[in-house]
């Protein structure tokens, strides 16, 4: 037997992975904890482990996973700044990942944040509810036409495009590889410092590594547009967040949707809501009334599921029959 340690496992994940395992030879154990150095010693005794976006996978975690004998880890998302790679291959522990579960998945749900945002669905609901019908303060604008910074032109990031494109938006686009197909659906590129400049909205579908990192910080804010949209659904290490604050004090920023947050490991995908709030800027992000944030869900539809489990099993399988792909991080 194939033994599986799926780490940060919540019951959707069992739910999925248990469903659409089909090999007899692979078992599966489901821990809800995240995995970490501190952790790490949960994976002896097993062939692989699953893991997700907030697992933590440095050079200490690595070491132990090295030590206990596990062979093979299987990340069940696409993006991989979560793991030291160089230093996986130096210790010949394979890393497999999802590089495409269903981008339209997070490009849905980065719409979303933009409709909500622009028409303050996040205030209107509550009103209503309250018998409050007043629209004072709902005003919205019109995304007809509006100019829309897409950092990024990836999978996510043309899914995006493709969608902005029905809604007749001017769409800018900046990527260290030029696209074809983002310039074949009219969508122009152009630097950095002319989406700044220009865009009504802004959104981030670049991946987390050091080029990108903090790319959102008080110089570029500083040549945004007055009351600029800015939303971030890829990771939340792209934004300076002490930087994000002062902007929104100062009105810089108009509206904020974030689904990814920098210090997000130590609160999503778990239930704090009886607690003390531990982290001030969160608070303090989350207390604007012009920002919306959701807790990494971008990716939470059934399609996605459905295909994260079908891929994550399918590198399990392979790895078990010691087929390394060594082109997953190329995708
Ligand atoms: P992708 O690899 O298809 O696209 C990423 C794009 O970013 C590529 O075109 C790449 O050339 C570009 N890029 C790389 N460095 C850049 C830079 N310095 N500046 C501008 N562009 C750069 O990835 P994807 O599937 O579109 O995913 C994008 C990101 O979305 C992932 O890295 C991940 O962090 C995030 N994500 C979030 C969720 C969620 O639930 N919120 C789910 C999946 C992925």
């Amino acid at each position: 037997m194939y033994r599986v340690a799926v780490f940060s496992c919540q019951p959707y994940d069992q739910t999925y992975l248990s469903q659409n395992n089909h090999a007899e030879e692979v078992e599966f154990t489901f821990i809800p904890s995240r995995l970490t150095h501190q952790t790490a010693p949960l994976a002896a005794t097993f062939d692989a482990i699953c893991v997700f976006v907030n697992d933590v996978l440095d050079k200490a975690c690595l070491d132990i996973l090295h030590s206990l004998g596990v062979k093979h880890i299987a990340l069940r998302c696409a993006g991989f700044n979560n793991v030291d790679l160089e230093y996986a291959a130096t210790l010949n522990l394979h890393v497999s990942r999802v590089p495409a579960y269903s981008p339209e998945a997070v490009a849905e749900h980065t719409m979303a944040l933009i409709l909500s945002l622009n028409r303050h669905i996040h205030k209107a609901y509550n009103r209503v509810r309250e018998n409050n019908f007043s629209l004072l303060g709902l005003t919205g604008f019109n995304l007809y036409k509006k100019t829309v910074g897409v950092i990024g032109t990836g999978k996510i990031g043309s899914a995006l495009c493709r969608i902005l494109n029905g809604f007749s938006c001017e769409i800018l686009c900046y990527d260290t590889i030029q696209s074809d197909c983002i310039t074949a659906m009219g969508c122009k590129y152009v630097s950095l410092r002319d989406i700044w400049e220009h865009a009504d909205i802004i959104s981030l579908h670049c991946p987390l590594n050091e080029q990108t990192s903090h790319m959102i910080n008080a110089r570029s804010l500083q040549q945004m547009k007055d009351g600029v949209m800015l939303i971030n659904t890829s990771r939340g290490g792209l934004i300076d967040t002490k930087a994000l604050i002062a902007a929104l004090k100062s009105r810089k920023i108009g509206f904020l949707g974030l689904d990814v947050y920098e210090m997000e490991s130590e609160l999503f995908f778990e239930d704090h809501s009886m607690e003390i709030p531990s982290d001030d800027l969160f608070d303090r992000l989350a207390g604007f009334p012009n920002v919306l944030i959701t807790g990494h869900q971008g990716f939470f539809t059934h399609e996605a599921l459905q295909e994260i489990a079908t891929t994550t099993l399918s590198n399990i399988e392979n790895a078990r029959l010691g087929r390394y792909p060594d082109t997953t991080f190329l995708c």
